[in-house]
């Protein structure tokens, strides 16, 4: 199969419930709470068509970046034959786009009051029912929202729009939540938020209380009164702590550490495994030379797949169980690894670039760390023309 010639990418899907399962007992102390999962990035890299059927019926509501990743949830559903869920597109939508979504009963975000224009627009397709959105305040990190300051003048459109936007919902993201001993500002964020929302409901009269959201992975975990009515976790229910410091915390906060379990390994098999003699040069600027004869294996991946070429001299892979070193830099779609402590004249071998292998594993922290980025950036920029399986 083409397993030969590219990488692949195992999704778990009990770690995937696993983590569900966690989020939803950490939601479940207050009010009836929904848990939503953030399918942005290609669901974290790890390919929306693969997580969409684990998830869907394990979660109450779906967060996606674009209105045709709502349309592809709706879609699965038409093909399964299951009940529609809450879907909400949380990145920017445009007014012809709005119309689709108030046909498809999926809820949007207000964020600006360019949603005057989607307005008229929708008043004129004369649909049967209002396009449901939700208000995003920026109460702090500076990005989409109307701001504390703004919201009466700016939001004033909402009040004449009542007919074709019905205001379901009010959100908005924190800039900083992960530390519980540095939480100042994330609750301003919250009183901000509060702010607005006495606003919004005062001068939209709701006929339901709104559906508010803030809390990401990091606040559901350290944050428990911003929980509110439904859960916004991304990371974490990919089974990944959004850092260090959320780990910590959240020993303090809950009085455990909930275990999460990583859902993503990456995988593929060797295209050459070779002895090199001692003194031999391995890959383009020749900066590794091997010492002493070396067994490489070429594995085909690189930078193109979403290997970070910044991990060279850093970076090891694994092979049956054992650490071996990346040689020299990564390629567009190579990259050498040192397996003469792996095997023995083993070929073609397997090769675990991220996730477990036997006793030890990779985490996708670890190859973040040494390529200078974070495991959020790496998993997002995992190729999409990686092959997915769920296991
Ligand atoms: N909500 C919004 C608006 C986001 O942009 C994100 C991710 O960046 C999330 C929720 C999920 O955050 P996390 O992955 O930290 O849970």
């Amino acid at each position: 199969g083409d397993a030969v010639h590219s990488s692949w990418l195992e999704l778990s899907a009990s770690a995937l419930r696993h983590n569900v399962a966690v989020f939803r007992a950490l939601g479940g102390q207050g009010a009836p709470r929904a848990l939503g999962v953030v399918l942005k990035g290609n669901a974290y890299g790890h390919g929306l068509a693969q997580v969409l059927p684990v998830v869907h019926g394990e979660v109450d509501l779906l967060y996606v970046i674009a209105p045709q990743d709502a349309l592809k949830v709706r879609e699965y559903e038409r093909a399964q034959g299951l009940a529609p869920r809450q879907v909400l597109v949380l990145g920017a939508v445009a007014p012809d786009e709005a119309v689709v979504l108030a046909r498809e009963g999926v809820d949007a975000v207000v964020a600006d009051r360019g949603w005057a224009d989607a307005a008229a627009v929708l008043r004129a397709a004369k649909l049967e029912r209002p396009l449901r959105v939700h208000v995003h305040l920026d109460t702090g990190l500076g990005r989409e929202g109307f701001t504390l300051e703004g919201l009466p003048t700016e939001s004033r459109f909402l009040s004449e729009s009542r007919d074709v936007l019905e205001v379901v919902g009010v959100l908005s993201h924190f800039a900083n939540t992960e530390d519980v001993t540095e939480q100042g500002y994330a609750l301003a964020q919250v009183d901000a938020f509060e702010k607005g929302l006495a606003f919004l409901s005062e001068q939209l009269a709701p006929v339901r209380p709104l559906q508010r959201h803030i809390a990401a992975s990091a606040a559901t975990l350290v944050l428990p009164r911003a929980r509110y009515e439904a859960l916004r976790v991304g990371i974490s229910l990919y089974g990944l702590w959004p850092s260090p410091e959320t780990r910590l915390s959240a020993r303090l906060v809950l009085g455990e550490v909930p275990v999460l379990k990583p859902v993503l390994s990456w995988r593929c098999r060797s295209q050459v495994v070779k002895w090199l003699p001692a003194g031999s040069y391995v890959g383009y600027g020749c900066t590794y030379r091997c010492p002493e004869p070396t067994r490489i294996a070429v594995l085909p991946v690189g930078y193109y797949d979403g290997y970070p070429r910044l991990v060279s001299g850093k970076a090891h892979v694994l092979v049956n169980g054992r650490r071996c070193p990346v040689l020299g830099r990564v390629m567009m779609n190579h990259l050498i690894v040192d397996v003469t402590r792996a095997t023995s004249d083993e070929h073609p071998v397997t090769a675990t670039l991220m996730g477990r292998d036997g006793e030890e594993s990779v985490p996708a922290e670890s190859l973040a760390g040494w390529a200078q980025t974070i495991h959020y950036e790496l998993v997002t920029r995992l190729g999409a023309h990686l092959k997915r399986t769920v296991v």
